[in-house]
């Protein structure tokens, strides 16, 4: 298997090159060639089998760089019980006739990204030990990636995280779970600024190839190939347990952000998984539910993203979208080229309104959208506990909300949870005048000693907290 750029770079890469890397060097996201076939064979095969033994399957598919019994013992050691609080990792249960919630968030941080960067920790380790090289990640996080990041890298050879935060501003609950790591291979470094000063740090030390270099830095965002192959374990894993048998169809709301967790969907659904309709679930920050509606995809300014109470989601662009425009315009790279850097270069937008190309996004690709509002997630919040007795957070209201907007009859809908109630407690009691009930081992976090430095935003001093910090 060979990845290729959305971009039209001449390198093709294998998945062990491009596993530390971000951006191709065209500045395209990597695709593999083509997306494999899943035989009936195969997929009858899978329905019994075991996450782990799942994801090394489907893994397999796209990794032929390690060795296969490598690669079963790492997602062996990855999707256990131990970690993730269930034997089936990923539980559906039922809400109501035809709606589904598939568990995404009982790993170590109580949000889905677990699901991919505890996967990611394990083939880091693996890979830098294979090359007897390091590497220093440095991230910039609002909540739920950096605590993520943390707890798969957290004690791992070969690893150093740095994560910087904007002080003060993530959730009492996400702060405690970040900085109350004691582990010497993990540095929170708490900015004083809002988070685009911690992004604009790392893009502007990410630029200084000299330094990058040197110090060996890297990142783990949300472009990141190996994360976005974890994903797609979950939807055969979610089809599994929704239908008795591999001819019937289901479709899954996804509540997005960067469009890497939906995106994953497609990739199972472009495998050949009997999924009929991705519905794309955003908050006020719509710029996905307007390009699914209308066909144009304009990147918002600062003062036109808003601070909602689905934090996660709060973007002005979709960092994971050109995946999905590349195969909508048939992989055609000069397209894509004029679209995301020439349109989007020089307008902010593109507009595929007009070209035929866009219908497929619905009729071929199953792609549907909707929006929420804070006020759609509180009444989402409240009727779920009321009618079903299930707690949801905030997220994840956003997704059930726009599930209802697009069921099909005799088509089960499976709504993917992002994250526990729990992170996003002032919300919770917001909508229901009480607190989320809280994980046991979670029990007093806020009382444990922090480990954070505070850094004014500024470039240089994170430089040299990186440099000081690398024995
Ligand atoms: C990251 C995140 C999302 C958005 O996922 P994308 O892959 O960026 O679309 C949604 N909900 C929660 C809780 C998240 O942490």
């Amino acid at each position: 298997m060979l990845y290729l750029s959305t971009r039209g770079h001449a390198d093709r890469k294998r998945f062990c090159e491009i596993l530390l890397e971000g951006l191709a060097p065209d500045g395209g996201l990597y695709l593999p060639e083509q997306y494999p076939q899943v035989t009936a064979e195969q997929l009858s095969r899978w329905r019994g089998l075991s996450y782990a033994e799942l994801a090394f399957e489907i893994l397999s598919l796209y990794i032929d760089d390690i060795p296969a019994d490598d690669l079963r013992a790492i997602c062996r050691k990855t999707y256990t019980e131990e970690v993730f609080g269930t034997k089936e990792i990923v539980p559906l249960r039922k809400l109501e006739e035809g709606v589904y919630l598939q568990a995404l968030s009982n790993g170590p941080t109580l949000a889905f990204k677990d699901m991919a960067m505890q996967l990611l920790g394990n083939l880091f380790e693996y890979e830098l030990a294979r090359r007897g090289a390091e590497l220093n990640i440095l991230g910039a996080t609002s909540g739920d990636t950096g605590s993520a990041a943390e707890y798969a890298m957290r004690g791992k050879k070969g690893v150093r995280v740095f994560m910087t935060s904007p002080d003060g501003r993530m959730s009492p609950f996400q702060q405690a779970q970040m900085f109350s790591l004691q582990d010497e291979n993990i540095h929170n470094i708490a900015i004083t600024g809002v988070f685009d000063d911690c992004q604009d740090i790392v893009k502007a030390v990410s630029n200084d190839l000299g330094f990058k270099r040197k110090y060996r830095i890297g990142t783990v965002n949300s472009i990141n190939w190996a994360r976005l192959l974890a994903q797609v374990v979950y939807y055969f894993a979610g089809y599994f347990q929704a239908t008795a048998s591999n001819d019937k169809p289901v479709s899954f709301t996804v509540p997005s952000g960067n469009f890497g967790n939906v995106c994953a969907g497609h990739v199972a659904r472009m495998m050949g998984l009997p999924i009929q309709t991705l519905v794309v679930a955003t908050n006020e920050n719509d710029v996905l539910d307007e390009f699914f509606r209308t066909g144009i995809y304009r990147v918002r300014g600062a003062a036109d993203t808003h601070e909602t109470s689905s934090p996660s989601m709060d973007i002005s662009k979709a960092s994971n979208f050109e995946r999905f425009v590349f195969d909508l315009v048939g992989r055609d790279a000069a397209k894509l080229r004029k679209l995301f850097v020439e349109d989007l270069g020089l307008e902010g937008r593109f507009d595929l309104s007009a070209d035929p190309a866009f219908k497929q996004a619905a009729e071929r690709f199953g792609f549907q959208s909707s929006r929420s509002t804070h006020a759609d997630r509180l009444a989402t919040i409240r009727d779920t506990e009321k009618l079903f007795a299930t707690l949801v957070d905030p997220h994840t209201a956003d997704g059930l909300k726009a599930a209802r907007e697009h069921l099909a009859p005799g088509v089960p809908m499976v709504v993917l949870e992002t994250a526990l109630p729990i992170k996003f407690a002032a919300t919770i009691v917001e909508a229901l005048g009480h607190e989320p009930d809280r994980p046991a081992k979670f029990e007093g976090i806020e009382a444990l000693p922090r480990r954070v430095t505070v850094l004014p935003a500024d470039v240089a001093q994170v430089k040299a907290f990186v440099a000081a910090h690398l024995s």
